[in-house]
């Protein structure tokens, strides 16, 4: 089979949209069986990190999921879990139940379920289908199929909007927070989790130096943006959020790796106390902001 050449795009700026850029990495992956090798930048102007060129939006692959196997979802399950049950945590104390809650990227469920559970009433926007249909057939929950900002979602007005892991796969992060603040009502929370820009700067200097150049870091193929704690609070206060938390957020274990597991459990504990008593976030971030 020929190798797919995929179609690149150049990008200015997602945040202040200059385009006085540096290269601060290049990491050599592939886009199915074709080599690429992508260039991480950081803006001059704001301190943004994005992939740039990145893939266009055609090249993107998660619509084309056929079907979820049961691997998939006890991995996604086993992945996410603690997760989800310590933002549970965080978002009862912050807006507790009754309220309404949609998730944008609600994958397989996972995270509707445990929330509906606790009182919320919940809907799921997704753009996989294999994913709509197993949560809705599996957990019976009502999700739309779509790409949140292109959905019409007229008449629809959320107390919260969770996006786990999404912003870092959005090629317009702005557009898409702005879509975020049309949804909520006034008050409204959203809550963000995404690769911290600091934690994937330090993995990229241990990960070159153990795995040399085919070491997986930025994942520019799927990942298009690197937020910090300073860029998301510009990009949220620019459209009208308030901060009501910044944390870096539970790792991901990872199954049948238990050394992994340890060194990862350490170095999150450190972010985290380090994150609270200096205000430097070493690891991914969480973020909940309040619409004005
Ligand atoms: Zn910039």
């Amino acid at each position: 089979m020929s190798p797919i050449q995929p179609k690149l795009i150049y990008r200015s700026c997602p945040l202040c949209g200059l385009d006085r850029l540096r290269v601060v990495f290049r990491e050599s992956t592939y886009y199915f069986n074709t080599p690429l090798t992508m260039n991480i930048v950081q803006c001059c102007n704001c301190s943004m990190v994005y992939t740039n060129p990145r893939l266009a939006e055609e090249n993107i692959t998660y619509e084309k999921q056929d079907y979820i196997t049961p691997e998939y979802v006890r991995f996604h399950t086993f992945i996410k879990g603690k997760v989800f049950r310590n933002a549970l945590a965080r978002l009862r104390f912050f807006r507790p139940p009754p309220a309404f809650l949609i998730d944008v990227g609600s994958g397989i469920g996972s995270f509707l379920v445990q929330v509906r559970k606790s009182g919320y009433n919940v809907l799921g926007i997704e753009p996989s289908r294999a994913n709509v249909k197993y949560a809705s057939e599996q957990s019976n929950l009502s999700i739309r199929e779509g790409h949140f900002e292109s959905l019409s979602l007229e008449g629809i007005r959320a107390d919260i909007l969770t996006m786990w892991d999404v912003l870092e796969h959005i090629a317009e992060p702005r557009k898409f927070i702005k879509s975020a603040k049309k949804v909520l009502k006034p008050g409204g929370i959203i809550v963000l989790r995404f690769p911290g820009e600091t934690f994937q700067r330090i993995k990229s200097i241990f990960l070159r130096l153990i795995k040399g150049n085919n070491a997986v870091i930025y994942s520019p193929v799927i990942h298009l943006n690197f937020f910090s704690h300073k860029t998301i609070r510009r990009l949220l206060c620019e459209e009208g959020f308030e901060i009501i938390a910044i944390c870096t957020t539970t790792s991901e274990g990872r199954e049948n790796n238990g050394f992994f597991n340890i060194i990862r459990f350490i170095w999150s504990g450190m972010a985290s106390l380090l994150a609270k008593l200096t205000g430097i976030y070493i690891d991914n971030i969480e973020v909940y902001a309040r619409s004005l």
